[in-house]
This record gives C-alpha cells, sequence and structure tokens, in this order.
C-alpha cells in the first residue's frame, strides 16, 4: 500500500498544534467541497475532499496521530509503506474488513485506522458535549481600556451540526448536512461589556459565546484579545507605557519652561528644567494604561526641539547677538 504523508494533505508542519490543523482542515474542507464545483472540476475537487477528510480523521483526534507518528517521518506520499521494521503493531486488513463503503478511505487509513474507525461507529455518537470556544479580537480606544465601554461584536461561531453531531460521519459516509465539517457556521452580533482597567493584550473570557453545546452541553466561551487602537498623539511602548512627543521652542529647552501636556488622565502641567536637550525622555509616572488592579504605565514624553516657522526681526536680531558671543571671530 502506499504511505500518505497526512501533514502534507493539510499543509501542515508536523509541529502543528491542535488548532492549527483544525484550521487547515475546514478552511482545505470549504475550498474542495464538491459542492462548490463543476464539471472537470468537481471531481478533483471530490478526490482533493477525501484526501482532507481523511488526514483530517486521523490529524485531527491526538490517539490517531500519535499512532501515524509513530509510523516515522521519513516516509513520503505515494511511497510503498511496509510498516515491518518500523515497530508498529499492525494487522493486515483491507478496505472490505469494516464497512467503510462510502467513507471514501484510502487502503492506507483502512489498514491502519480501520478497526478503529469502524468501532467508534458502533459506539455511536457521544449523548452531549460543550461547544466550541471560540477566539476573537478587539480594538479598543485608550479612553475605552481607561473607562470600559459597552461594544457591539460581530461573531462566526461553529455550531456542531445536528446531523452527525459534529461527528463528521453518519452511518452511511460523510455527513451531506455540513458536508463533513462536523459543524455549521452561525453569525452573530453579541453586545459585550468591557470592564475598565484593561490593558493592551490582556484577554476576556465570556461564557456562553461560542459554539452551542450539544445534547445539554454547555456552550463554549469566546475569548476576547484586548488590543490598543493607535492614538494620534499616544504611542503603546510596550503592555501599559505610552510615548508622546514634546515640541519646545529653543528659549524653553534653555531656559526650562512649564507646559501643558494632555495625558489619557486629564491635562497637566510639566516642568522641563533648563538646559534639557532633544530626544531627551520626561517620565510622568503613572499617567499611562491600566496594568492591573489600580496600577498604570508611565507616559513618557520625548523631548524634540523645534524653531517656529517665522522669526521676527528683533528675534533674528536677538539670535545674531548670541552668535556674536558664542562665535565672535567667525562673524563677518
Ligand atoms: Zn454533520
Amino acid at each position: 500500500m502506499k504511505y500518505i504523508d497526512y501533514y502534507e494533505v493539510l499543509g501542515i508542519p508536523r509541529t502543528a498544534s491542535d488548532k492549527e490543523i483544525k484550521q487547515a482542515y475546514r478552511q482545505l474542507a470549504r475550498q474542495h467541497h464538491p459542492d462548490l464545483h463543476q464539471g472537470d472540476a468537481k471531481q478533483a475537487a471530490e478526490e482533493k475532499f477525501k484526501a482532507v477528510n481523511e488526514a483530517y480523521e486521523v490529524l485531527g483526534d491526538p490517539e490517531k496521530r500519535s499512532k501515524y507518528d509513530q509510523l516515522g517521518r521519513n516516509w513520503q506520499t505515494g511511497q510503498d509503506f511496509e510498516p515491518a521494521g518500523t515497530g508498529f503493531a499492525y494487522s493486515t486488513h483491507n478496505t472490505a474488513d469494516f464497512d467503510l463503503g462510502g467513507f471514501g478511505f484510502s487502503d492506507f487509513f483502512a489498514n491502519i485506522f480501520g478497526q478503529d474507525f469502524a468501532q467508534r461507529r458502533q459506539t455511536g455518537r457521544p449523548a452531549s458535549f460543550k461547544g466550541e470556544d471560540i477566539e476573537a479580537e478587539i480594538s479598543l480606544s485608550i479612553e475605552e481600556l481607561l473607562n470600559g465601554a459597552e461594544k457591539d461584536l460581530h461573531l462566526t461561531t461553529p455550531n456542531a451540526c445536528i446531523a452527525c453531531a459534529g461527528q463528521r460521519f453518519t452511518s452511511r459516509g460523510v455527513c451531506p448536512a455540513c458536508g463533513g465539517l462536523g459543524m455549521t457556521e452561525e453569525s452573530k452580533t453579541v453586545k459585550v461589556k468591557i470592564p475598565p482597567g484593561l490593558h493592551p493584550g490582556a484577554s476576556l473570557r465570556l461564557k456562553g459565546l461560542g459554539g452551542q453545546g450539544h445534547g445539554g452541553g454547555a456552550d463554549g466561551d469566546l475569548y476576547l484579545h484586548i488590543k490598543a487602537a493607535s492614538h494620534p498623539s499616544w504611542q503603546l511602548a510596550n503592555k501599559a507605557d505610552l510615548t508622546m512627543d514634546l515640541t519646545l521652542l529653543p528659549e524653553q529647552a534653555v531656559l526650562g519652561a512649564k507646559i501643558p501636556v494632555s495625558t489619557p488622565h486629564g491635562q497637566l502641567q510639566v516642568k522641563v528644567q533648563p538646559g534639557v536637550r532633544s530626544g531627551q525622555q520626561l517620565r510622568l509616572k503613572g499617567k499611562g494604561l491600566p496594568q492591573g488592579p489600580g496600577r498604570y504605565g508611565d507616559l513618557f514624553l520625548k523631548i524634540r526641539i523645534d524653531i517656529p516657522a517665522r522669526l521676527t526681526d528683533e528675534e533674528l536680531a536677538l539670535y545674531r547677538q548670541i552668535q556674536k558671543l558664542k562665535a565672535p571671530a567667525a562673524e563677518n
């Protein structure tokens, strides 16, 4: 029989996580679903769809995946495969030994996993299970991070297919209701309450907003990852620290000044010491984003020194005087 590289079929590395495997499978199964293709393309899609389904049947199940991985890594798709010498317990079966008709599995699958698969069909569907957890991301303004907000979220939730109870196959083959995906997708808009004091990178777990449970099992949860939206004056430096530019006139830098600064926590008068340099940073402690209960990051002011676009004759005359003082010899 011919070896099949299931990782190659799903286009994923051998180190792929369960989540990556599921994502790759769903994407390929949608792409190659035979109902979406016509004519010659339909048959090619059917072949590809079968292959993808088979690969996921193995890699999507930790037990089968580990059994498959034991076969070794050096085999390539299409190579004549003899499990002898791999140390793998193996018995010869052929497709006809199990009721695998209609599932479209390869001989390779039938030989190695056919028995497990057929047995699992006989034990039937799980009576109940929890709905799938999902993840989403939301960008919040700095004000929303500080004060909390109520937001509308558009979600696509995977609900276990009722026809096959999320098992992807019915007793006769690929489930016709979900096309083998094991789930149907539902788009919905939900209102979520964002509590005040979240920092970018935090995650909220919102119970029951994931996929529907089955047979009395709880609905899945939503893991909402918090991001900071960009802001015209404050930039996120790390988890909770912000930076902003503070532009000074040359005389403010030389003589020192009190400058009004807008922070996320309101307006402040910032005292700039005489002799401050361009590029220097001033730290306003605790004026950044929330970092935990009652704790805040810092706001760093990056000093820039700029000259006004226009100087009056009087100002220019004064600058000339400074120039003379500094370098009398170079003066014309
Ligand atoms: Zn189904």
